[in-house]
C-alpha cells in the first residue's frame, strides 16, 4: 500500500512481511465463484417485497408475481433492500461523499508506468476534500476510485455513458494534480458513480419472527475494506445458530441479531469516523489514519 500527496511524492509504502497473512485481496467475481460452488441459485428472481406471517415465517412476493411461503427470509440484498421494510423504516442517507469508479485493462503492457505506481496493491493520493484510489486486481485489471464530497444532485445529471465528457469533468476536479497520478483517470475506459449512502450506525430493529437481515442490508456503511467480509461473517453466524438451536429458530435469530447488531455498530463507528478523515479538507488527516491501522 502505498500513499502519495497530490504532486506524486510518495509519502508511505508499506509491503507486507513475507509471512504476513492479514488483509488477504480476492476480486468480487471470484470470490462469488467461490462461495456460490454449486448452490442451487434462482438467478433473475427479483423480490418486490416480503410480508411476515402472523405466526411463523413469512410471505415473499417476486416481481414475476409469485408469492411464495418461507420459515425464514434472510434479507442478504444489500443497500437499496427490498426484505429491510419488513422489520425497520429506516432508510439509507447519502454521506456527502461520491466515488466515480474506472477501470485500466492490461495495465502491465498497455500502461508500464501506472503498472509501477500501483505496485502490486494499491495506491492513494489524498488532496482537499478528494482522493484518488487505484488498487491492483488479477489478470492485469486495475480499479480505480476518485472520491470526492459533492452534493448528490451535482453529479446526478452526468452522462455516464459519455466517457470524454465524464473524464474532462474528473480531471476538472483534480486540477492541479500531477500528471502521472491523474493518468489513472486519463486511461479509464468507462465511469461509473458510485454516491456513499450509509445506514444509522446504530440500526437494529425489534425482532420479527420469520424475517431477519444481514450485510449491506442490515448495516450499510462506508467503503473502508469491511462490508463484504462482514456480510460473509454474518451469513456464517446465522447459519451457525440455526444448526445449533434447530428447535427455536426463533431464538436462533434473536441471538444472531444482537451479536451482528453490537459488531456492526463498532465497524459502523470506525468507518464513518474513517471516511470523515479520508475525505477532509487536511489531507495530513488521512495519512495519520494509514499510520494509526498499518503495522509499523
Ligand atoms: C466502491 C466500493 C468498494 C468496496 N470495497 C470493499 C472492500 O475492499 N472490502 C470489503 O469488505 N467491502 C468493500 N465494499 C463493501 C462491499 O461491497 C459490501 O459491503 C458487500 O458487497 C455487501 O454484501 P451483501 O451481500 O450484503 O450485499 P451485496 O453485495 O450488495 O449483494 C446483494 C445481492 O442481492 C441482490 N438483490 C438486490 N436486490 C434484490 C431483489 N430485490 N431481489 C433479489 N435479489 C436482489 C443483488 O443482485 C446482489 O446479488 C465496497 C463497496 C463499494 C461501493
Amino acid at each position: 500500500m502505498r500513499i502519495l500527496d497530490p504532486a506524486g511524492t510518495v509519502l508511505r509504502d508499506w509491503r507486507p512481511a513475507p509471512d504476513e497473512r492479514a488483509n488477504p485481496e480476492i476480486d468480487r467475481g471470484q470470490l462469488r465463484d467461490l462461495l456460490l460452488g454449486d448452490l442451487d441459485v434462482r438467478w433473475g428472481r427479483e423480490v418486490t417485497r416480503v410480508v411476515p406471517g402472523t405466526g411463523d415465517g413469512a410471505l415473499v412476493h417476486f416481481a414475476d408475481g409469485r408469492r411464495e411461503a418461507f420459515d425464514l427470509v434472510v434479507g442478504a440484498d444489500g443497500a437499496r433492500s427490498r426484505v429491510r421494510p419488513a422489520v425497520s423504516a429506516v432508510t439509507p442517507r447519502y454521506t456527502g461523499v461520491t466515488s466515480v469508479e474506472t477501470s485500466l485493462d492490461d495495465v502491465d503492457t498497455r500502461h508500464p508506468d501506472l503498472a509501477r505506481l500501483v505496485g502490486d496493491g494499491s495506491v492513494s493520493a489524498y488532496g482537499v476534500n478528494r482522493s484518488l484510489t487505484a488498487q491492483r486486481n488479477s489478470g492485469g485489471h486495475v480499479k480505480v476510485y476518485a472520491t470526492f464530497r459533492a452534493p448528490l444532485d451535482r453529479y446526478a445529471g452526468w452522462d455516464m455513458t459519455d466517457v470524454e465528457a465524464v473524464r474532462t469533468g474528473l480531471l476538472a476536479l483534480f486540477e492541479g494534480w500531477a500528471p502521472p497520478v491523474l493518468d489513472l483517470l486519463r486511461h479509464g475506459t468507462a465511469f461509473v458513480p458510485r454516491p456513499h449512502y450509509t445506514l444509522p450506525v446504530s440500526h437494529t430493529w425489534t425482532h420479527v419472527s420469520g424475517v431477519t437481515l444481514l450485510g449491506d442490508a442490515a448495516h450499510l456503511m462506508p467503503p473502508l475494506g469491511a462490508g463484504a467480509n462482514l456480510a460473509m461473517l454474518d451469513g456464517a453466524e446465522l447459519a451457525e445458530a440455526i444448526v445449533a438451536d434447530p428447535d427455536d429458530l426463533d431464538r436462533a435469530v434473536r441471538g444472531f441479531e444482537k451479536r451482528m447488531w453490537a459488531r456492526a455498530g463498532r465497524w459502523a463507528e470506525l468507518t464513518t469516523a474513517g471516511l470523515q478523515r479520508l475525505v477532509s479538507p487536511d489531507p495530513a488527516a488521512a495519512v495519520a489514519l494509514f499510520d494509526e491501522v498499518q503495522p509499523s
